[in-house]
């Protein structure tokens, strides 16, 4: 059976994890941390990074940070995962959820303006598949309603939002961006997560609610003479542990990334007859963004197709899954929606497969997969 996920080890994380044991500092901010962000700093644009132990807290953070409370609404796309909801409703904000692009799974932006009203506070685009919402769009929305943007880029890393000023990362395109290291991610460390801050205003605050509320890394700087409590805060920030082996995934960023954008391709290629057939559709890349080989699906035309294309497929060895349900028709918060009909979330609600993407699946693989599509459509 060809699973749908494997984490990839590049060899070096048993490594880093046993200096950052026998360094004798294993709690957070240690060595290692700082390596992590310093990758990020220096290679990736991003003014600031600090990690987290997931980016489910990263949301979290992003949502104290921006004060939100329960006079707030945020504008959230209903297909994603429940954390991107979930830091907001914590803080006791209305939820306003938006419908998916019709050739995306992404934020619908023409849509947003619609649902802006006086309590809007914030927007929260989803980098689906790590491909860009139209950030160029939505940051004009919020400089015009004068909106905070905080972008979950959990699948986004090493992705892309091209503009008119050439191309920024993912991440770095809002107020601040959410990042998950999650085992299921392309870059993962079993669990894990990092907020990037692209205005100064927020690095110290961000840096105190991450340590509870404690002015703790600026007495570990030396630029106060003991730490208090400061602020409100909570724990946000991984054990050195978690950025060791964080840090030997990162050095092979590259090689992971090539190695998983020629699968997608190889899919992509491979699937363009049975789409041109009509059958489904592969996804699709906006002009404005880049893909960075974190997942490919296909979208079926109906649910009973797609049930019986996994079906086909799990007894061909493969093994495909579909992914979000609608949140907007959550049990948690169906009475609370305001009705509003979000047609293309449900669409790939139901209509969505994601086919097996990791480092060590080979093209041979692939090949086999689409042939395996390919004979479903043709039987
Ligand atoms: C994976 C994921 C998350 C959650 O990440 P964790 O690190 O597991 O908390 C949030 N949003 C999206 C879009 C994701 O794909």
């Amino acid at each position: 059976m060809i699973p749908f996920n494997k984490p990839y080890l590049t060899g070096k994380e048993a490594h880093y994890l046993y200096q950052a044991v026998l360094s004798g500092k294993i709690s957070g901010d240690g060595i290692f941390t700082k390596k992590c962000h310093d990758f990020f700093q220096n290679n990736n644009q991003f003014k600031k990074v600090l990690l987290t132990t997931s980016c489910t807290d990263a949301l979290e953070l992003a949502a104290l940070l921006l004060n939100i409370t329960p006079e707030d609404e945020v504008i959230i796309p209903s297909y994603t995962f429940v954390s991107t909801a979930n830091a907001f409703a914590l803080r006791g904000a209305k939820i306003r959820f938006l419908d998916s692009r019709p050739d995306h799974p992404g934020i619908d932006e023409s849509k947003i303006e619609e649902v802006i009203n006086e309590k809007t506070k914030a927007i929260i685009p989803v980098h689906y598949a790590g491909v860009a919402s139209d950030m160029g769009k939505i940051n004009e929305l919020a400089k015009k309603h004068n909106l905070h943007v905080v972008e979950d880029a959990a699948q986004a890393i090493d992705s892309y939002y091209v503009g008119k000023n050439g191309k920024t990362p993912l991440g770095a395109c809002g107020d601040m961006g959410c990042f998950s290291f999650h085992e299921t991610k392309n870059i993962m460390a079993g669990e894990g997560g990092m907020i990037s801050l692209n205005d100064e205003q927020y690095f110290s605050r961000a840096e105190i609610l991450r340590e509870k509320g404690t002015n703790r890394s600026a007495f570990f700087r030396g630029e106060v003479d003991k730490y208090n409590w400061v602020d409100i805060g909570s724990s946000f920030l991984p054990s050195d542990i978690i950025a060791a082996f964080l840090y030997a995934q990162l050095e092979n960023l590259e090689a992971i990334q090539e190695k998983r954008k020629s699968i997608w391709n190889r899919y992509y290629e491979n699937l363009e007859e049975v789409e041109t057939a009509g059958h489904l559709t592969r996804p699709f890349v906006p002009s404005f963004a880049t893909q960075n080989g974190h997942m490919f699906y296909v979208v079926c035309r109906n649910l009973d197709e797609r049930t019986r294309l996994a079906e086909y497929l799990k007894a061909n060895g493969v093994y495909a899954v579909f992914h979000y349900l609608s949140l907007h028709n959550a049990p948690y918060f169906k009475q609370n929606h305001d009705g509003r009909p979000l047609t293309e979330s449900d669409r790939y609600t139901d209509c969505l497969l994601r086919l097996p993407l990791f480092y060590e699946l080979e093209l041979a693989q692939v090949d086999m997969i689409c042939d395996t599509i390919r004979s479903f459509y043709n039987k």
